[in-house]
């Protein structure tokens, strides 16, 4: 989010913006507006059990003539109603709070499930774009505290509820961390909402009721309103920028931190530390410097201009109503009802900014929410495409071309045919198209003309689940979630019995290492302590080699392995080949030499194709690259051996 975006979206926008997620609401619809109704009963039932204290003084306190059975029995008469009203009222608050939660959770859940599945349908081309950049993480973590009220913000007069604190709702709108009082984008429409009409409503009413005193008074509240409302807001919208440059500045100062901590040793041996420190000093008193102005802003604004407004206002009113008791205009009652009216109302008008405020706040992640669910999932099966048979595994790229972005080619016109049971290295230079080639064959992108057939089927007429379920794949680093081995494994096949899980690991030469494990494959990836990359690689391995596929892929498996290691990890899936099609992506040639065929790739075409045997007899390409690489490592070796 930038400065600019945090003021933002216009009222026609806003409409336009909430009514999107009306979808979210609509199964909900029938509890939504029983919840508006609700408000609409409750709010002036307690504002009724306010107004009867004008009745108490002056029916019963301040009246005369009366015994003290009559005195006696008129209170316990209008306190009897003023009781029933409260007990209504908050009864009806009560059942409301419970609609909106389920509304909330329910709607809130349903957002999440539509947003969770749509991501994982989104082309890759938006996924490594937008990854890195704000919108996509940002709006997954929009998603987290998306229905997370605990608290609310209270109209007096509505009885049940949490006594007002503007202040606290001020605090928690403008806080830095997850905030519990935040409602999230569907807890803004379910609940902020009935929340803003229950505040304007209760106003509505407390004017309405202060008019039957005294018409003057009632306008008095209206002229009051418009100017608090308005330099409020304005202050508010500047507290708002000022919480969002705290915010960034704070989350800098913690970045800094992280960077340090996380590498300390190079800082340490490049003797840098006094070079960090200057940097963290100066993030830390960004962050103090923005901190004082947001806190200095919202003093200013709830300390000086708002409670200087509410103190003129009811002084204003007081002296006003004071002096036509005095004048005998009025009575003590209607002294006693104003009151409480107009303190009822101050409230609620400080809550009305601060609910505009929250819900304006809302719109930006909600319309980040939007901007992610709005890119339209591509590559998806075609309708009635057709389930790939068991496989034999041979792979076909017929004059293939395929561009990342149009001015350049990744694949270009790519001829290739990999046979079933073959074992095939692919190699080249960087940005040589070999990622790009596997990509295409597993759909993640679709070719610009040609065809990627796999078994004779074009990859993209074909269920996309039936082809992945046949093939495996091993990326250069393995991805570990949280908890055991062998979860980690089973995420390849979960439905894999156990003696499938002890082979895949026994294919993946992991036995020494889990050996080494107390609690073997249950040890969980936390315990396990640090988790070599060679280890980490044969969970890899594993984790593919429990589909028991018949297309494994090794997408740069080795790269991140050191020599031995590597020369291990190739044993392991040197014993994998039996009936499967190996493709195995790689730099470093030693990965590939025990191939069947290796393919030379150079700017997105095969140039070459032999064994290696053949490559390195013949000029080009891979005897260049072999060469350079054999160079590089005699050096490496003769520099490792000199210092030895
Ligand atoms: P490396 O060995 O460095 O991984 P590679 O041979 O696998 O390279 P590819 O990753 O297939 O090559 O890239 C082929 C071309 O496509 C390169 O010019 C690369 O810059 C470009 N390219 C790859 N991925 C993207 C992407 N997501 N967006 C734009 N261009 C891309």
């Amino acid at each position: 989010m930038h400065t600019e975006e945090v003021n933002q979206i216009g009222l026609r926008a806003s409409v336009k913006l909430l009514s999107r997620f009306w979808r979210f609401v609509r199964p909900y619809k029938g509890k939504f507006f029983l919840t508006l109704c609700l408000v609409l009963l409750a709010v002036p039932l307690g504002q009724f059990a306010l107004f009867l204290t004008r009745d108490i003084t002056n029916r019963a306190l301040t009246a005369t003539g009366l015994t003290p059975e009559e005195r006696w029995a008129t209170v316990l008469h209008i306190v009897g109603l003023q009781i029933a009203f409260y007990l209504a009222s908050a009864s009806l608050s009560t059942w409301r709070e419970v609609l909106e939660w389920y509304g909330g959770m329910r709607s809130t859940f349903d957002l999440r499930m539509v947003f969770y599945r749509h991501l994982h349908r989104l082309p890759l081309s938006f996924l490594n774009k937008r990854a890195p950049g704000e919108h996509l993480f940002r709006s997954t973590t929009d998603m987290v505290s998306m229905f997370l009220v605990k608290g609310r913000v209270a109209v007096p007069g509505a009885a049940g509820q949490a006594p007002p604190d503007s202040k606290e709702v001020a605090m928690t709108a403008y806080s830095n961390d997850v905030d519990p009082y935040d409602p999230g984008v569907m807890g803004m429409i379910v609940r902020t909402m009935p929340m803003l009409l229950e505040t304007v409503y209760g106003l509505a009413w407390g004017a309405a009721l202060l008019f039957l005193i005294d018409p003057i008074l009632s306008l008095c509240l209206i002229a009051y309103i418009i100017p608090f409302t308005y330099f409020s807001n304005r202050m508010y919208n500047r507290i708002r920028v000022s919480a969002f440059l705290y915010k960034a500045a704070t989350e800098n100062e913690i970045a800094v931190l992280r960077d340090t901590l996380a590498g300390m040793r190079t800082v340490k041996s490049f003797g840098r530390l006094r070079r960090q420190l200057g940097k963290y000093s100066h993030a830390a008193s960004e962050a103090k410097r923005r901190g004082i102005q947001q806190m200095a802003e919202m003093l200013l604004t709830q300390n000086v201009l708002q409670m200087g407004m509410k103190w003129t206002f009811s002084m204003g009113i007081y002296l006003y109503v004071t002096l036509r008791v005095m004048r005998g205009d009025a009575t003590i009652g209607d002294w006693v009802a104003t009151f409480l009216l107009i303190e009822a109302a101050q409230a609620p008008l400080e809550n009305f900014v601060q609910l505009l405020q929250l819900i304006r706040m809302q719109l930006v992640p909600a319309q980040r929410i939007l901007e992610t669910l709005d890119v339209q999932p591509t590559l998806q099966d075609k309708p009635g495409a057709a389930k790939l048979p068991a496989l034999s595994g041979s792979v076909e790229f017929r004059a293939v071309d395929f561009s990342y972005e149009p001015s350049r080619k990744a694949l270009d016109g790519l001829n290739l045919r990999i046979e079933a049971g073959e074992y095939v290295g692919i190699v080249g230079p960087s940005g040589a198209g070999k990622s790009s080639l596997l990509a295409l064959m597993l759909r993640l992108y679709a070719p610009d003309s040609g065809q990627v057939l796999v078994d004779g089927h074009d990859v993209g007429e074909i269920k996309l689940q039936t082809l992945l379920d046949q093939t495996g794949t091993v990326p250069q680093t393995t991805h570990l979630y949280s908890g055991t081995i062998a979860e980690n494994i089973l995420f390849g096949n979960p439905r894999a019995t156990w003696a499938e899980l002890e082979e895949a690991t026994r294919l993946a030469g992991m036995t020494e290492f889990l050996a080494r494990l107390p609690r073997g494959v249950d040890t969980e990836i936390g315990e396990a302590g640090s988790i070599s990359g060679g280890e980490r690689q044969r969970i890899g391995i594993a984790r593919a080699m429990i589909r028991d596929p018949k297309i494994l892929i090794l997408d740069e498996a080795t790269a991140s392995l050191d020599p031995v290691t590597e020369e291990a990890v190739l044993r392991s899936v040197d014993q994998l080949r039996r009936d499967r099609t190996v493709l195995a992506v790689a730099h470093r040639l030693k990965a590939v030499m025990q191939c069947n065929r290796i393919v030379v790739m150079e700017a997105g075409r095969a140039v070459q194709v032999g064994t290696h045997t053949e490559l390195v007899a013949q000029e080009g390409l891979y005897r260049t690259l072999w060469n350079e690489q054999m160079r590089d490592s005699a050096s490496t070796d003769e520099r490792v051996g000199g210092k030895a």
